[in-house]
């Protein structure tokens, strides 16, 4: 089977990866460098932040995150020599009025991800010596994990790259879906080549709307900016995630913090802005005071393809024949990246999938009054 993949994210690298994997050839097109756009701007927690908050679709998928990419990584390693380091920090969140909700949250749903504990104050500095004295208590996930997302996404190219039955084409913008009699045959870039296809995918991140006329349906994706910041701290001097009013602190091994992060609507600006940067780094201050010490590398902004309640559509579209979705996934597309590609894969491969598909169906798209718009020439 001939796969055409529209956009190089973590969503479509990881659905070349399943379809290469299983014998499939993919021609995989990204309008930019591939890896460059919302998976590589991301923090890379392995879990939804307060998954409490989130809709239980999204923690299904989550769930999966740590163990998938572990096993991907101990395959790509020896391959390609980069290791996408899934770093087992822990996290801590300080919002006191989550402790009980994540509490009780952890012991209804008994998963190891989820294990949490009250700390007091004593316990804190042991888990975490730099945290503000401000804080008495914390609630603790020792289980909870973030992956170096460029890193990933830097192996799963090289790895690809070198797969014989893939072929990249990037800097290349797909323009159409070449559709006859509601079957999607291929796309057509920018410079009007063609590239035929058994089953095409949109990846598109929080481009995604872009086809809404094409297949006829309204898709309610679109960009939520998110800045961040970058310290470089001594080698392994953080040992834990932070967390407190939706803003946190990502440790990597080799001493860089990770610090995030802000929600804006504003098209699809990746500018970074003072007043933004200010106030991330404000709330990091308030976490672990000491940061003050250590410099600022990089600052950022990436696009999240948000969506109602942050559920990805993942799945057959509806009306086009060979048609395919895996996007959407907003603020948890690394965390959901891995499961989401299995789960696509699967259906297109029609075997039996590890999660129930339906409450991720594109069917619930809603119809757009759009003609569908036939362009086989
Ligand atoms: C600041 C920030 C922090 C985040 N932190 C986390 C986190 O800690 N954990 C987590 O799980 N998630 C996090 N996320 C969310 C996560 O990064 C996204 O959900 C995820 O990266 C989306 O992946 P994607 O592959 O769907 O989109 P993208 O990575 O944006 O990829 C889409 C690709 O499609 C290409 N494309 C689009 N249209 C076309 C076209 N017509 N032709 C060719 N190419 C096209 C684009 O160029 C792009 O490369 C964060 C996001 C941000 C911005």
């Amino acid at each position: 089977m001939h796969i055409a993949i529209i956009g190089a994210g973590i969503s479509g690298l990881m659905t070349a990866l399943e379809l290469a994997e299983h014998g499939c050839s993919v021609d995989i097109f990204d309008q930019q460098q591939a890896g460059q756009a919302a998976s590589w701007a991301g923090g890379g927690i392995l879990s939804p932040m307060y998954p409490w908050r989130y809709a239980p679709e999204v923690n299904q998928l989550a769930q999966y995150g740590k163990s998938l990419y572990q096993s991907w990584n101990e395959k790509l390693y020896p391959i390609t020599g980069i290791d996408f380091q899934i770093h087992n920090t822990g996290m801590l969140i300080f919002d006191q009025e989550d402790f009980q909700t994540g509490l009780n949250y952890a012991t209804q749903h008994n998963e190891p991800m989820q294990q949490c504990d009250l700390l007091n104050r004593i316990q804190l500095e042991t888990v975490n010596p730099h945290i503000s004295k401000q804080f008495d208590q914390a609630i603790y996930f020792p289980q909870l994990a973030n992956v170096r997302n460029p890193r990933l996404l830097q192996s799963l190219i090289h790895y690809l790259k070198q797969h014989p039955c893939v072929r990249f084409f990037e800097h290349c913008i797909v323009e159409k879906l070449i559709i006859k009699n509601k079957t999607v045959h291929g796309i057509e870039t920018e410079d009007h080549q063609q590239y035929f296809a058994d089953q095409v995918v949109l990846t598109s991140g929080a481009w995604s709307n872009y086809w809404q006329q094409q297949v006829q349906r309204k898709i309610p994706v679109h960009p939520v900016q998110g800045q961040m910041l970058l310290f470089k701290s001594p080698e392994n001097w953080l040992p834990t995630m932070c967390m407190n009013r939706v803003m946190y602190l990502i440790p990597r091994q080799d001493g860089h913090i990770v610090c995030g992060s802000s929600m804006s609507e504003c098209g699809f600006s990746t500018a970074v802005d003072a007043q933004t940067q200010q106030d991330i780094l404000s709330a990091c201050l308030e976490m672990v005071p000491e940061l003050a010490q250590f410099p600022i590398v990089k600052r950022w902004a990436g696009l999240r393809p948000s969506s109602p309640h942050g559920i990805p559509y993942i799945g057959a579209m509806p009306e086009l024949n060979r048609l395919w979705a895996n996007f959407g996934h907003f603020r948890n597309g690394l965390c959901m990246g891995a499961g989401s590609a299995k789960l696509l894969a699967q259906l297109m491969l029609d075997q039996k999938t590890f999660v129930d598909p339906h409450a991720y169906s594109p069917d619930r798209l809603a119809c757009a009054q759009l003609a569908i718009r036939e362009n086989l020439s």
